[in-house]
């Protein structure tokens, strides 16, 4: 049996684009000749996206349709599609028509060897400097700190097998980092060059800024992923060398004026000494905090980051 596919497509602002779009998807799809099923995930737009999607929807039950209550961001639309897809393999892709479906079947083949696939939009068709630039410095560094080295961290046109997607939590602008989460615990991530296109209708919803905070969420899954299980390991251990070398330094001082009458009140050594005494302690504290705030974390999941109005799904 064929496995099925979910494609899933973000949509703000994009009533030009959609209609476009959704003819060359299914155009692609039917020549597949797979199960599937497209999940247009509508994210607040202001336009009339939301009137186009339902006529599609009611025009072919293969399209599912989520709408947002307000604009909960990229990153929310597509762990909403996520949540409502039903395929095996799920593809996600941006609804502007920059990506490309006829890359689709290339994506799928490379799917058998896979759990993730990766786009590389080689040609990619986006103002150098604002754009382009930023993005090369970001997946330059996001590769080095993953250790999951690819192109285009960027690009929304990727493939996942099912398993891989139920078990990674999301937040922030934090779906371009999937391939690196995946990768940690152990799923085999490929990459395929794909078409970019420039955008035909509307505006861009990113500028410079989005690359600051794609770094700041870089910083956060690192940390994640290293400390999140266990974080008095890491900060415990700093908070003992910090607080140990603060102990023997006014150790040695307490000898010193003890054993010798020495003065000690002047001594630059001391404050360095209760400096590092201080310093462990709150490390250590730190780590017992990161502790609580672990197991806090633990016990609320599954807990949303976005608030549907209404789901369109035939059954
Ligand atoms: N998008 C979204 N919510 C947002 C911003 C963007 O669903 O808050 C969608 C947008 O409609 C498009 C995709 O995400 O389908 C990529 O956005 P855009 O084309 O603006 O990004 P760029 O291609 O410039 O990086
Ligand atoms: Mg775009």
């Amino acid at each position: 049996m064929k496995e099925t596919i979910s494609v899933i497509v973000p949509v703000y602002n994009e009533e030009e684009s959609i209609p476009i779009l959704y003819r060359s998807l299914k155009d692609v799809l039917d020549r597949m000749g797979s199960p599937y099923e497209i999940i247009f995930v509508d994210d607040g737009s202001e336009d009339r996206t939301p009137l186009i999607l339902e006529e599609i929807h009611r025009g072919d039950e293969r399209v599912v349709v989520l709408t947002f209550r307000r604009n909960f961001g990229q990153t929310a639309a597509l762990v909403a599609g996520f949540d409502h897809a039903r395929g095996d393999i799920i593809i996600t892709m941006d609804g502007d028509l920059q990506n490309d479906p006829e890359d689709i079947p290339r994506l799928l083949e490379m799917m058998e060897d896979y759990d993730v696939v990766s786009g590389w939009r080689v040609n990619r068709k986006d103002p150098f400097l604002t754009r382009r630039l930023p993005s090369m410095i970001a997946n330059w560094i996001i590769s080095r700190v993953t250790g999951l080295r690819l192109h285009d961290y960027g690009c929304t046109l990727k493939a996942y097998r099912r398993e891989v997607i139920e078990n990674i939590k999301l937040y922030g602008e934090m779906h371009r980092y999937i391939p690196a989460v995946a990768k940690w615990a152990g799923a085999r991530v490929g990459e395929v060059e794909t078409t970019h296109h420039p955008r035909r209708f509307g505006r861009s919803k990113y500028g410079l800024s989005r690359t600051i905070k794609v770094i700041l969420d870089l910083i956060t899954i690192r940390f994640l992923q290293s400390f999140s299980t266990k974080p008095l390991h890491a900060f415990g251990l700093l908070g003992i060398i910090l607080g140990g070398s603060g102990f023997l330094i006014s150790l040695y001082l307490t000898m010193e004026k003890l054993l010798f009458g020495q003065d000690i009140g002047g001594r630059p050594l001391l404050l360095l000494g209760v400096l590092l005494i201080i310093l462990g302690v709150q490390f250590i504290g730190m780590g017992l905090l990161g502790e609580m705030l672990v197991r806090i974390y633990h016990e609320s999941q599954g807990k949303p980051i976005y608030i549907l109005k209404r789901v369109m799904r035939r059954e």
